[in-house]
């Protein structure tokens, strides 16, 4: 079995019952060279104690189960639900762990769960992983690969605007993930915004979320509750039925856009009062010319980048493939930005245990 993440198991080697019995007790995990064993069984594990970055993983086979995992502390919490640390019991190594409140029907929870097995078959370095999706308690639990560094949101409540040089190597790496999105696994994301993009301290930025928006909205009571999703939707999302990858391009736009400027495009009224008008919301993205970037604020190239997306005809708006192809991704490539200190030193809530 291939090592793609730090361990490996051998589960074809079959355990000594005999020479194992001596570490089995009442709790606790032991380990005992390349075994670690419970009162749930035995694993054979391998550690990688290398320093390089583990690439997205799949742990132990694909299974793990909530009994696997021992709940750290709460790192978020969305509409949808709470947002966990977890930490495999016999890894040691850390997930989210996301339950999402769904008190629904046979059929629905079947035709979710289908919808959110999706998420389980990407593998992309800009893509947060999913390990497992299961219903339990009246709740769809959802495990993810652990972002520690949280999300642009949080980046964005320390730092306040992002300067560009940043901003590109953030791009470049969200704009990767929208092309394997899109044009690789041909799946609209429908809920980029700040607190769906992902860093850690790697210095890397992952996108999280597709589609489970969509499924919250659309088998729960949680239906209006998430306004952040409707003030980064494109227009064409209001106005008609049918609407494309584009649509993402709009929201990606709009999220880069506030991390420049520090302050989301629109005017949202009742913002500063705790309260939001959806509907005027959703008027100024139709009514209004798309908002920019001042050329006396940016460089041209990130006012163009701006642009291409910021387009209200979504046939005019670039796609994930042209944008890789945009002159503001590479425009500081010489300044060799370091976006692991930039998180870890500018403000990024880092989780500490
Ligand atoms: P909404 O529910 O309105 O879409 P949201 O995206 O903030 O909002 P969640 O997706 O539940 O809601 O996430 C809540 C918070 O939990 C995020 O803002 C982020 O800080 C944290 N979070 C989510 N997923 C992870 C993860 N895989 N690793 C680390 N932190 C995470
Ligand atoms: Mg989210």
């Amino acid at each position: 079995m291939p090592n793609k993440g730090g361990f490996s198991l051998r589960l074809d080697v079959p355990p000594d019952e005999v020479s194992l019995a001596k570490f089995l007790t009442q709790s606790g995990t032991f380990r005992h060279g390349d075994l670690l064993v419970n009162m749930d069984g035995i694993r054979i594990v391998s550690q990688n104690t290398s320093d390089a970055p583990p690439p997205p993983i799949k742990p132990i086979d694909n299974q793990i189960s909530l009994s696997d995992v021992d709940t750290i502390k709460v790192i978020g919490k969305g509409s949808g639900g709470l947002v966990q640390l977890v930490q495999h019991k016999w890894t040691n190594q850390f997930f989210a762990l996301k339950v999402i409140q769904m008190n629904i029907e046979e059929s629905a929870r079947k035709q979710t769960a289908q919808e959110l097995k999706i998420n389980q078959s990407l593998e992309c370095p800009y893509v947060v992983a999913c390990y497992q999706c299961f219903y339990q308690n009246e709740a769809f639990s959802i495990i993810l690969e652990y972002m520690d560094g949280g999300s642009l949101l949080d980046l964005l409540g320390k730092v306040k605007t992002i300067p560009e040089e940043y901003l590109a190597a953030i791009c470049k790496q969200v704009v990767n993930g929208l092309c394997y999105l899109h044009h690789e696994k041909h799946i609209i994301h429908r809920d980029l915004k700040p607190s769906n993009l992902l860093i850690n301290h790697r210095g890397e930025v992952k996108i999280t979320d597709f589609g489970v928006s969509a499924i919250v909205a659309s088998t729960s009571a949680n239906a209006y509750s998430s306004v952040g999703t409707y003030c980064y939707m494109a227009p064409e999302r209001f106005s008609e039925e049918n609407y494309n990858a584009k649509s993402d391009i709009w929201s990606f736009g709009l999220v880069v856009l506030e991390c420049a400027t520090g302050q989301f495009p629109y005017p949202v009224p009742g913002k500063d009062e705790g309260w939001f008008n959806m509907f005027a919301i959703m008027q100024a993205i139709m009514d209004q010319p798309p908002p920019s970037a001042s050329s006396e604020d940016f460089s041209p190239e990130f006012c163009s980048f701006i642009s291409s997306c910021l387009q209200k005809d979504p046939k005019a708006r670039l796609s994930a493939q042209q944008l890789m192809e945009h002159p503001f991704l590479s425009m500081y490539d010489d300044l060799h930005i370091d976006l692991a200190s930039y998180f870890s030193n500018d403000g990024s809530p880092l989780t500490t245990l």
